[in-house]
Protein backbone atom coordinates (compact mmCIF):
# COMPACT_ATOMS: atom_id res chain seq x y z
CA UNK A 1 0.00 0.00 0.00
CA UNK A 2 1.28 3.51 -0.61
CA UNK A 3 2.42 5.91 1.83
CA UNK A 4 0.75 8.89 2.50
CA UNK A 5 2.13 11.58 4.71
CA UNK A 6 -0.60 14.22 5.26
CA UNK A 7 0.34 17.54 6.99
CA UNK A 8 -2.56 19.65 8.36
CA UNK A 9 -2.88 21.51 11.30
CA UNK A 10 -6.82 21.04 11.66
CA UNK A 11 -7.83 18.00 13.91
CA UNK A 12 -11.01 17.78 11.52
CA UNK A 13 -9.73 17.88 8.09
CA UNK A 14 -7.12 15.33 9.12
CA UNK A 15 -9.57 13.08 10.33
CA UNK A 16 -11.59 13.62 7.20
CA UNK A 17 -9.09 12.99 5.13
CA UNK A 18 -7.99 9.59 6.77
CA UNK A 19 -11.38 8.49 6.85
CA UNK A 20 -11.54 9.10 2.74
CA UNK A 21 -8.72 7.74 1.43
CA UNK A 22 -7.54 5.32 4.74
CA UNK A 23 -8.68 2.19 3.25
CA UNK A 24 -6.89 3.15 0.06
CA UNK A 25 -3.80 4.13 1.22
CA UNK A 26 -1.40 4.06 4.43
CA UNK A 27 -1.81 7.38 5.45
CA UNK A 28 0.67 9.28 8.32
CA UNK A 29 -0.26 12.90 9.96
CA UNK A 30 1.64 15.63 11.26
CA UNK A 31 -0.22 18.29 12.62
CA UNK A 32 2.71 21.19 11.47
CA UNK A 33 5.84 21.78 9.02
CA UNK A 34 7.87 21.25 11.99
CA UNK A 35 6.74 18.15 12.89
CA UNK A 36 6.84 16.66 9.17
CA UNK A 37 10.56 18.10 8.87
CA UNK A 38 11.77 16.03 12.33
CA UNK A 39 9.59 12.75 10.71
CA UNK A 40 11.94 13.19 7.10
CA UNK A 41 14.91 13.68 8.37
CA UNK A 42 14.81 10.57 10.83
CA UNK A 43 16.36 8.32 8.78
CA UNK A 44 14.82 5.53 10.37
CA UNK A 45 11.55 6.49 8.90
CA UNK A 46 10.28 5.18 5.32
CA UNK A 47 9.96 8.25 2.99
CA UNK A 48 6.13 8.53 1.82
CA UNK A 49 5.18 8.34 -1.77
CA UNK A 50 3.40 11.24 -1.83
CA UNK A 51 2.92 14.30 0.88
CA UNK A 52 -0.77 15.81 1.08
CA UNK A 53 0.55 19.40 2.67
CA UNK A 54 -1.86 22.53 4.13
CA UNK A 55 -0.78 25.96 2.45
CA UNK A 56 -1.82 27.50 5.86
CA UNK A 57 0.05 25.84 8.15
CA UNK A 58 1.00 27.34 11.94
CA UNK A 59 4.98 29.02 12.00
CA UNK A 60 6.50 27.62 8.66
CA UNK A 61 3.55 27.43 5.78
CA UNK A 62 3.16 24.86 2.94
CA UNK A 63 5.39 26.23 0.88
CA UNK A 64 7.96 27.06 2.71
CA UNK A 65 8.23 23.10 4.21
CA UNK A 66 8.27 22.57 0.34
CA UNK A 67 10.84 24.67 -0.39
CA UNK A 68 12.84 22.81 2.45
CA UNK A 69 11.54 19.62 0.65
CA UNK A 70 12.86 20.19 -2.39
CA UNK A 71 16.06 21.98 -1.31
CA UNK A 72 17.25 18.44 0.30
CA UNK A 73 18.45 16.00 -1.89
CA UNK A 74 17.06 13.11 0.20
CA UNK A 75 13.60 14.33 0.12
CA UNK A 76 13.25 15.97 -3.33
CA UNK A 77 12.16 13.71 -5.12
CA UNK A 78 8.94 13.20 -3.18
CA UNK A 79 5.85 13.86 -4.90
CA UNK A 80 3.53 16.72 -2.99
CA UNK A 81 -0.16 18.00 -3.66
CA UNK A 82 -1.18 21.18 -1.88
CA UNK A 83 -4.53 20.86 0.07
CA UNK A 84 -5.88 24.79 0.04
CA UNK A 85 -9.36 26.56 0.34
CA UNK A 86 -7.65 29.68 -1.65
CA UNK A 87 -7.65 27.89 -5.21
CA UNK A 88 -7.87 30.94 -7.26
CA UNK A 89 -5.64 30.99 -10.17
CA UNK A 90 -2.83 32.87 -9.44
CA UNK A 91 -2.62 30.50 -6.25
CA UNK A 92 -3.06 27.50 -8.17
CA UNK A 93 0.57 29.17 -10.36
CA UNK A 94 2.22 29.46 -7.12
CA UNK A 95 1.47 26.49 -5.64
CA UNK A 96 3.50 24.85 -8.85
CA UNK A 97 5.86 27.78 -9.25
CA UNK A 98 6.83 26.41 -5.87
CA UNK A 99 7.26 23.04 -6.37
CA UNK A 100 3.76 21.05 -5.97
CA UNK A 101 2.81 18.26 -8.14
CA UNK A 102 -1.08 19.59 -7.78
CA UNK A 103 -3.35 20.85 -5.58
CA UNK A 104 -6.31 20.21 -4.41
CA UNK A 105 -9.36 22.19 -2.97
CA UNK A 106 -11.25 22.32 0.65
CA UNK A 107 -13.29 21.16 1.60
CA UNK A 108 -12.13 18.28 0.33
CA UNK A 109 -16.01 15.91 -0.41
CA UNK A 110 -14.91 13.93 -3.08
CA UNK A 111 -13.14 11.03 -2.49
CA UNK A 112 -12.90 9.58 -5.42
CA UNK A 113 -11.38 12.66 -7.13
CA UNK A 114 -8.83 12.82 -4.24
CA UNK A 115 -7.80 9.13 -4.81
CA UNK A 116 -7.29 9.61 -8.45
CA UNK A 117 -5.43 13.21 -8.09
CA UNK A 118 -2.80 11.21 -5.84
CA UNK A 119 -2.39 7.81 -8.12
CA UNK A 120 -1.86 10.37 -11.25
CA UNK A 121 0.73 12.39 -9.75
CA UNK A 122 2.61 9.70 -7.84
CA UNK A 123 2.58 7.67 -11.45
CA UNK A 124 3.87 10.67 -13.54
CA UNK A 125 6.20 11.21 -11.01
CA UNK A 126 7.64 7.55 -11.07
CA UNK A 127 7.44 7.99 -14.88
CA UNK A 128 9.84 10.81 -14.50
CA UNK A 129 12.69 9.17 -12.61
CA UNK A 130 15.40 7.80 -13.99
MN1 LIG B 1 -4.47 24.89 8.08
Amino acid sequence: MKKILLVEDNEDNRELVCALIGDAFDVESCTDAVEALALLDNPQTHLPDLMLVDISLPGMDGIQFLFRIRSDPRLAGIPAIALTAHAMKDDKERFIGSGFDGYFSKPIVDEMLLIETINTVIESRGRGRE
